[in-house]
């Protein structure tokens, strides 16, 4: 039984003994199963998956720990994580989450802001992670243009292709990797990014604070995660009337949005399947009439 070795090693983590109640199911993860393991008030939130996933865990922990280092938006703190009889684990402080107040969605516009202010000299991360259960590469580059060509848009036309996705996805994506110049016209900052903010990977405490959970973190133009705020909505206009407000957006943003946007709707076709087609395909029309109009 996997529960007592993963509550040693929480025990060992913590440095303080450990004796939880039965654990408790959670709802609503996409990839694992989730839990909470609690013994009074102190508890933590719990992910397991297959065994070969830890490197998946060990990712998810060094972008809780990075995010967390940078002092801005609310994540929970990593505590370990490690395999136990089959499973592989990922152990967390637990927040009870709450509802928003009237101040939240703009906190967590200026949050955000403040998050992006974190830079590096070069894009990418120490570390390849997931996004969702796709591997994301993060080699170290310096040019913005090669990294969103190679390691983003690249990487998942192939795994499309892969998955048997031909044609004019595959004939239409390598004009559009040919005209990325022309596209990302503009010179961003290797900023810090959460990487995969949609409306389900942020909840607010409960005193009303924004949380923001199960990153894919690396170093690239904000305006990446914010154009993933808008691909499925939920975040609403307080939330980007503060962000402006916090750091306004150079011109051209509506273009490249649909250009980090396709990144993610490639990465649904490549894990949900076909439904997600005809929408990859009309991105790169439209971002190709525009490099032709
Ligand atoms: P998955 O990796 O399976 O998608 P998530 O990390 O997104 O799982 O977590 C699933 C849900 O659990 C989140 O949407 C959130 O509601 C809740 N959650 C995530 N992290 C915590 C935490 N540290 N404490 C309490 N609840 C959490």
């Amino acid at each position: 039984m996997h529960w007592p070795l993963i509550i040693d090693q929480i025990a060992a983590a913590s440095g303080v003994p450990f004796s939880p109640s039965p654990p408790r199911s959670i709802g609503g993860g996409c990839i694992n199963s989730a839990y909470q393991l609690a013994e009074g008030e102190r508890a933590y939130f719990v992910k397991l998956n297959q065994r070969e996933e830890l490197a998946m865990f060990e990712a998810e922990a060094a972008g809780l720990a990075e995010l967390a280092a940078s002092n801005s938006l609310r994540v929970p703190r990593p505590l370990c994580t490690g395999t136990a009889d089959g499973q592989s684990f990922i152990a967390m402080e637990w927040i009870t989450l709450g509802r928003q107040h009237s101040q939240s969605a703009a906190a967590a516009g200026r949050g955000l802001a403040l998050m992006h202010r974190c830079t590096r000299e070069t894009f990418g991360w120490d570390r390849d992670n997931t996004i969702g259960s796709t591997a994301q590469l993060n080699t170290p580059q310096a040019d913005w243009v090669s990294f969103w060509r190679e390691q983003r848009l690249g990487f998942q036309l192939d795994l499309a292709a892969r998955h048997g996705y031909a044609g004019a996805l595959q004939t239409r994506g390598a004009r559009l990797l040919e005209a990325l110049p022309a596209l990302l016209d503009h010179a961003p900052q290797p900023s810090l990014l959460h990487g995969d903010l949609w409306g389900g990977n942020i909840g607010y405490d409960q005193q009303g604070a924004p949380v923001i959970f199960d990153p894919a973190v690396y170093f690239g133009d904000r305006e990446a995660d914010l154009a993933m705020t808008e691909l499925f909505g939920g975040f609403g206009a307080d939330f980007h009337a503060a962000y402006r407000d916090a750091w306004s957006l150079a011109p051209g943003y509506s273009t490249r949005k649909s250009l980090y946007n396709l990144y993610h709707i490639l990465n649904h076709l490549n894990l949900f399947g076909r439904g997600y087609l005809s929408q990859a395909e009309g991105l790169i029309e439209r971002l190709l009439a525009e490099v032709n109009g």
